[in-house]
């Protein structure tokens, strides 16, 4: 397409870059709509424990539901929402989905711990740490159930404004966990400094494993530190019965992934859990 200047002169554009543009356009238009009619939902992921199978917590996923039914994963619009600022609004009602559901299962007998990803930008407000404790308090649920999934790199980003709301979290009980592990910089100095509950190792480290001459010097060593410094371990993304096996023996703790379950809407959550 070409668009007409006026004096006979024409302006060429690519239409892949417009094409891009203007669906990001529409996306950050589209969620704050999206927000008030409250199309976005969360989904659940089990995370097992190896030695046992048992299942001991679910990761909340958000998914955005658009009226005629079209799901947008959270790799679209969560991007948009840290650039646009409704991260704010939406990680906030997240958490209390999440809080909402662990009330269900405290219910119905199950104890789980429910993780939820914290954005940077939600981190470096004072006000979360009250917020979520808020939040807790409205559904009557344990902060010490509720784990906050942080990522490193945007975590020492904001460093200095986060880390007295990460305190503050600890301090109320909330477990902290680093997501993504090793993919980030400077991980062993937030490591350090945080001394989380748990520490999540990225799936780019656990896709490998079991392959033959594959080198898994590195998933040994944050298995390894994990252990030493007495902090959870959790391999993400385990597809196979080979790396789970790896795993296991390596003495990784928990592991999430498409081999134990995909993300699922909570009565799928409860039906299953309730089938064991
Ligand atoms: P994450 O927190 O690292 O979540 C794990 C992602 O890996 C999820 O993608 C999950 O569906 C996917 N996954 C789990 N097991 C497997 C597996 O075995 N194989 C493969 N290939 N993938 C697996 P999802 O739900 O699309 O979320 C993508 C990312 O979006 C999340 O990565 C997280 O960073 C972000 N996100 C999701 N929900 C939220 C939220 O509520 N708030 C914030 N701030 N970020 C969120
Ligand atoms: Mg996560
Ligand atoms: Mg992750
Ligand atoms: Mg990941």
């Amino acid at each position: 397409r070409a668009g007409v200047l006026g004096g006979g002169l024409t302006l060429d554009y690519e239409p892949d870059l417009d094409a891009g543009v203007a669906r990001r356009f529409r996306l950050s238009r589209d969620l704050y709509h999206a927000l008030q009619r409250d199309e976005i939902g969360v989904v659940f992921q089990t995370q097992v424990e190896l030695a046992t199978g048992r299942v001991v917590g679910a990761e909340a996923l958000a998914r955005w539901t658009r009226p005629d039914g079209q799901v947008i994963p959270p790799g679209e619009f969560i991007a948009i929402a840290e650039a646009n600022g409704l991260i704010v609004p939406l990680g906030l009602r997240i958490l209390r989905q999440a809080c909402a559901a662990q009330r269900t299962l405290v219910a119905a007998g199950f104890r789980l711990t429910l993780a939820v990803n914290v954005s940077p930008r939600q981190l470096a407000r004072a006000e979360f740490a009250q917020e979520a404790a808020a939040c807790c308090k409205a559904f009557a649920v344990d902060p010490r159930t509720i784990e906050l999934e942080i990522t490193e790199s945007i975590a020492v980003e904001h460093h200095k404004s986060a880390r007295g709301v990460l305190d503050r979290l600890k301090e109320m009980g909330f477990p902290l966990a680093i997501d993504d592990f090793g993919t980030g910089y400077s991980s062993l100095t937030l490591l350090q400094a945080l001394h989380p509950a748990k520490l999540k190792i990225d799936r780019s480290f656990v896709t490998p494993l079991g392959d033959p001459g594959s080198d898994t010097s590195i998933t040994e060593m944050m298995v390894r530190l994990g252990q030493r410094m007495k902090i959870q371990v959790l391999a993400e993304g385990v597809e196979t019965q080979r790396q789970a096996v790896w795993l296991r023996e390596q003495g990784c703790h928990l592991a999430q992934g498409f081999l134990f379950a995909r993300p699922e809407p909570l009565d799928a959550l409860v039906a299953r859990l309730g089938s064991r």
